[in-house]
């Protein structure tokens, strides 16, 4: 199939490179980008497509956002990189605008999702034996099944995919998993055994293929955490920043959990910028010399997530992506729905999956994703047989039925 994007001109040098010099762990579709703007990107030909990924939910502010590229040349030009060995003007705005969006006390920046996890595991442990008071070293971190918190030992510890971990071990002790979506064995697991001291759960599971959880679920979930003295954290790295039409997922199940995740589309897709929040009683935990990143909390990376954030607000990107879901539910539900190559087409605001009808080791789902990319859409299978459709949450009406009929056309031909 690559043959076919090379006969309409794609540089396959490209591809050569990366294939000869870079490390082989990632497998993408034969597209070669060079731009991109809004919900739109160019191959190196001028080809445009709908971007149907952005890049894992990092660009829902859409790609080179004007205001973050303005943002991203002042403070570059003013000051990237202090290192927290000392103050600067950026760090303490950012912490009072994102502590006072997401209402925490306390917010601790790192830059990739998968450190803000590491975080997150570090201030739950030390809370452990500070303030619940787990003999030392005995703190159990639970993660639900079928998680990816990331590819850090501490991630793939507590991942249950064996391609995520096989060859990896030995794992990190301390971290076992529950069934996600199952009360009954989540209630069992943390009233058996006074040494847990935290829950972390994606509150739909993105990478397992837009996994969502029962409407109750989170709920009980929380009360039996908070029953129970055990910390309830939700990694909102892919469905935070306004994703599922809410500014964090878990405001659509009414629950507050004890620390968030974000990552991310905290920075508009410029930078890495990831950050923990909890309130004061838990984040004081961390005291210095504790925890700590050369990059995290930088200038250029507060001004970013500040601008990023706001931009989330000023566009109302919430309930864009709150309707423009329902269209892409309503519509492909209409158009292909009833076919039998199509299994499910679900998800919750722009993070939406279509699961096809097929094996999980058929390349049928990569075959769908190749033809979408010739008729100018690009999105991802996710465990074989999930395709992921996560455009940027800017997308308006128009975009999103001519990306629905080029869905709907291509799905109709397998
Ligand atoms: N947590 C979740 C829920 C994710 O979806 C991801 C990435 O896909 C991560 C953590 C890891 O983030 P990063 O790739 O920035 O380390």
């Amino acid at each position: 199939m690559s043959q076919v994007f090379e006969r309409e001109g794609i540089a396959q040098s490209f591809i050569d490179t990366e294939e000869k010099h870079g490390a082989h762990n990632y497998h993408p579709l034969p597209v070669v980008l060079s731009k991109g703007q809004g919900v739109y990107l160019w191959d190196v030909n001028d080809k445009r497509y709908y971007d149907f990924l952005s890049a894992y939910s990092a660009v829902n502010q859409g790609h080179c956002h004007p205001r973050l590229v303005d943002v991203m040349h002042n403070q570059a030009s003013k000051l990237a990189l202090t290192s927290r060995a000392f103050y600067n003007d950026q760090l303490g705005p950012y912490e009072k605008y994102i502590t006072a969006l997401f209402d925490y006390d306390k917010v601790l920046p790192m830059n990739t999702g998968a450190e803000g996890v590491e975080t997150a595991v570090k201030i739950a442990r030390k809370w452990a034996y500070e303030v619940k008071k787990i003999p030392q070293d005995k703190a159990v971190i639970l993660f639900a099944t079928g998680n990816f918190h990331g590819r850090t030992p501490t991630a793939i510890a507590a991942s249950t995919d064996p391609s995520s971990k096989s060859g990896f071990g030995p794992f990190l002790s301390g971290i076992e998993t529950v069934p996600y979506n199952n009360l009954k064995a989540l209630k069992e697991r943390v009233e058996s055994d006074p040494h847990i001291a935290a829950f972390i759960v994606e509150p739909i599971q993105g990478e397992a293929g837009v996994v969502l959880p029962d409407p109750d679920y989170l709920s009980i979930a929380f009360a039996i955490c908070k029953k129970n003295n055990v910390l309830f954290i939700a990694d909102e790295i892919q469905t935070g920043v306004g994703r599922t039409g809410a500014n964090l997922c878990c405001d659509h199940f009414d629950i507050r959990p004890d620390m968030i995740i974000l990552g991310k589309a905290l920075s508009g897709g410029m930078y890495p910028v990831s950050a923990v929040l909890c309130d004061d009683e838990i984040m004081r935990v961390i005291t210095p010399g504790t925890h700590g990143s050369t990059y995290g909390g930088n200038p250029l990376g507060c001004a970013l997530a500040i601008e990023a954030l706001q931009i989330i607000q000023d566009e109302n990107l919430i309930a864009n992506a709150k309707n423009m879901g329902r269209l892409f539910r309503e519509n492909l539900t209409a158009t292909i729905g009833h076919l039998k190559i199509v299994k499910e087409i679900r998800g919750m605001g722009l993070l939406n999956a279509v699961e096809i009808n097929a094996d999980k080791d058929s390349d049928t789902a990569w075959n769908i994703c190749l033809a979408m990319a010739q008729e100018g859409l690009l999105a991802k299978p996710t465990h074989g047989n999930i395709i992921r459709f996560a455009p940027p949450l800017i997308i308006d009406s128009d975009q999103m039925l001519e990306a629905c009929a080029i869905i709907a056309s291509v799905i109709k031909r397998f």
